[in-house]
C-alpha cells in the first residue's frame, strides 16, 4: 500500500493508538506508518487516553484501542473516546454478546480480533476504508422513521455523509440536488414511490460503475430479493439484520466501486509519463471543444513531436529516453495546467488541447514552451540530455478531426522547415 487515497492528508492527520502492551503498540505502530504513511502517537492508560483526548482530539483521525487496559478493564477507553467524537477501531481478544452490545451502542468504527491470523492487514483496511468514507455521500430511503434513523446511525458510524429520504420519489429528488452520492440503500415498500419503481428510475441514467444500490425489505417473501436485484440493485439485505452485516455489505459495494473506478482511471493513462492516453483524449476532446464554444472562450489543438528522439535513444540508451519523455511531460503539465487535455499519443508524440484568452495569439502560448524545452536538460546518470521539439497548432474550431488534421500538416511542415520551431494558424 501507499498511503491512504482520495483523502487530504495533511501533517496533522494522526493515528491514536491506546495499548498497554509496548510490544503490540509498537507493532500497530509500524505497520500503520510503513503501510499508510500516516504518523502514530501512542499511550498506555485509559488516564492517558482521556486526556490526550481532551486536549488534542482534533490532531487524530481515529483512535486505535485496546479493549482492556490495566485502568480500564470493561471498555472505559473506547466509551470515551466514541462519547468525545473520536472513531474508534478497537483491538480484543475475544468477544461475548454483552461486549458486542455495548460496542454497537457506542456506534464503534469497527472491532478486530487480535489472534485472526492477518488481523494487521484487517486492520489497515479498516482504517483506509474509514477515512476514504468520509468523502463518500449514501442516501437512506425508508418510509419507517425508527428504521430510517437506525440505518443513518450505522452509516454514520462508518463516518459516511448520509442523506435521507421517506420515499422514492424524494429520494430522485435528493440524486437530482446530490448527483455525487454514491450508494443508495433503499426500502421496497413505501409510499408515493416503491423501492422497485426508484431502482429502475435510476437505473434509467445511473449506471452500475458509479452508483451502488442495496435493497432492503421486511418482506419474508423470497422472491422479492430476487426481484430487486433483476430490477438494478447490487446487493439486498432482510430487516432484520446484524449491523456487522450490513456494514460488510455497504462497504463492498463502495470497494466494488472504487475499483472500478481505479481502473477506469488506470486504462486512461499513459504509464510511464502519467499523462492522459488516446483513449482519454478522443473520448474528451469533443466535449472539451463544445464547452470552450458555449463559453466563448478560444482554445487551440497542437501536435508536438520530439526532434531526432532517436539519436537519444541511440545515444544514452532506452532508459534514457525515457528520463526525457518524463522531463518533457512535467514541463507541458506546468506550461498548460488545469485547462487542457495532455495527451501522449504515441511514442515521442504528444497532444494537446488547451483553452485561453480570445484574442490571444496561439504562437504567444506555444512559443514560450519550445524555448523553456530547448534550454532544459533532462538529467540523466550525470548527464544532461537536451531535445528540442517542432509543434503544429490548429486553432479554427471546426471540429476535433478537422483540427487534428491541420496540426499534423503543420506538424509535418515544421519537420520539413528544419524542425525546432511552432508553426500555427
Ligand atoms: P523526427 O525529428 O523526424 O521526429 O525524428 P525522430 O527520431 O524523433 O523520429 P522517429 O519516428 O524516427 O523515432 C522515434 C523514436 O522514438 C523511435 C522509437 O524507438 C522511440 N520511442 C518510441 N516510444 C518510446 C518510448 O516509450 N521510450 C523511448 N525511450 N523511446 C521511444
Ligand atoms: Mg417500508
Ligand atoms: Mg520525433
Ligand atoms: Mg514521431
Amino acid at each position: 500500500m501507499n498511503g491512504v487515497e482520495g483523502t487530504d492528508m495533511s501533517e496533522s492527520a494522526k493515528i491514536l493508538v491506546v495499548e498497554d502492551s509496548r510490544f503490540f503498540a509498537s507493532l500497530l505502530t509500524q505497520q500503520i506508518q510503513d503501510g499508510l504513511g500516516l504518523a502514530v502517537d501512542w499511550v498506555s492508560t485509559y488516564s492517558e487516553a482521556c486526556s490526550i483526548i481532551d486536549t488534542r482530539k482534533d490532531e487524530y483521525l481515529l483512535a486505535l484501542l485496546d479493549a482492556n487496559l490495566p485502568d480500564a478493564p470493561n471498555g472505559e477507553a473506547i466509551e470515551y473516546a466514541c462519547k468525545m467524537g473520536l472513531p474508534a477501531i478497537v483491538f480484543t481478544s475475544g468477544i461475548d454478546d454483552t461486549m458486542r452490545n455495548r460496542f454497537l451502542s457506542w456506534n464503534l468504527l469497527d472491532y478486530i480480533l487480535k489472534d485472526s491470523g492477518n488481523s494487521m492487514e484487517v486492520m489497515l483496511d479498516s482504517i483506509s476504508r474509514a477515512i476514504s468514507n468520509r468523502h463518500i455521500k449514501v442516501a437512506v430511503v425508508e418510509d419507517s422513521s425508527t428504521t430510517r434513523e437506525a440505518v443513518r446511525r450505522m452509516l454514520q458510524s462508518q463516518l459516511f455523509q448520509v442523506f435521507e429520504a421517506e420515499n422514492g420519489q424524494k429520494a430522485l429528488e435528493l440524486l437530482e440536488a446530490n448527483p455525487d452520492i454514491k450508494l443508495v440503500v433503499t426500502d421496497y415498500d413505501m409510499p408515493v414511490m416503491d423501492g422497485f419503481e426508484l431502482i429502475r428510475t435510476v437505473r434509467q441514467n445511473h449506471s452500475r460503475d458509479e452508483l451502488g444500490i442495496i435493497g432492503m425489505s421486511a418482506s419474508g417473501d423470497p422472491l422479492l430479493s430476487a426481484q430487486l436485484l433483476k430490477s438494478g440493485a447490487d446487493d439486498y439485505v432482510s430487516k432484520p439484520f446484524l449491523v456487522e452485516e450490513f456494514i460488510c455489505r455497504v462497504n463492498k459495494s463502495i470497494e466494488m466501486l472504487q475499483h472500478i473506478e481505479t481502473i477506469r482511471e488506470l486504462s486512461y493513462r499513459d504509464p510511464l509519463t502519467g499523462l492522459r492516453n488516446r483513449r482519454y483524449f478522443f473520448e474528451n476532446a469533443p466535449g472539451f471543444i463544445e464547452s470552450c464554444q458555449s463559453e466563448g472562450v478560444a482554445c487551440s489543438l497542437a501536435m508536438m513531436d520530439v526532434d531526432f528522439f532517436k539519436s537519444v535513444n541511440d545515444s544514452f540508451g532506452h532508459d534514457g529516453g525515457d528520463a526525457v519523455l518524463k522531463l518533457l511531460s512535467h514541463l507541458f503539465k506546468e506550461h498548460f495546467g488545469e485547462n487542457s487535455i495532455i495527451s501522449r499519443f504515441g511514442g515521442e508524440e504528444f497532444c494537446v488541447l488547451v483553452r485561453h484568452e480570445s484574442g490571444a495569439n496561439a504562437s504567444e502560448l506555444f512559443e514560450p514552451l519550445r524555448e523553456r524545452i530547448e534550454r532544459t536538460p533532462a538529467l540523466y546518470k550525470g548527464a544532461e540530455l537536451r531535445v528540442t521539439i517542432s509543434i503544429g497548432v490548429s486553432s479554427r474550431q471546426d471540429g476535433l478531426d478537422a483540427m487534428i488534421r491541420r496540426a499534423d500538416t503543420r506538424l509535418y511542415s515544421a519537420k520539413s522547415e528544419g524542425r525546432n520551431r511552432v508553426i500555427t494558424e
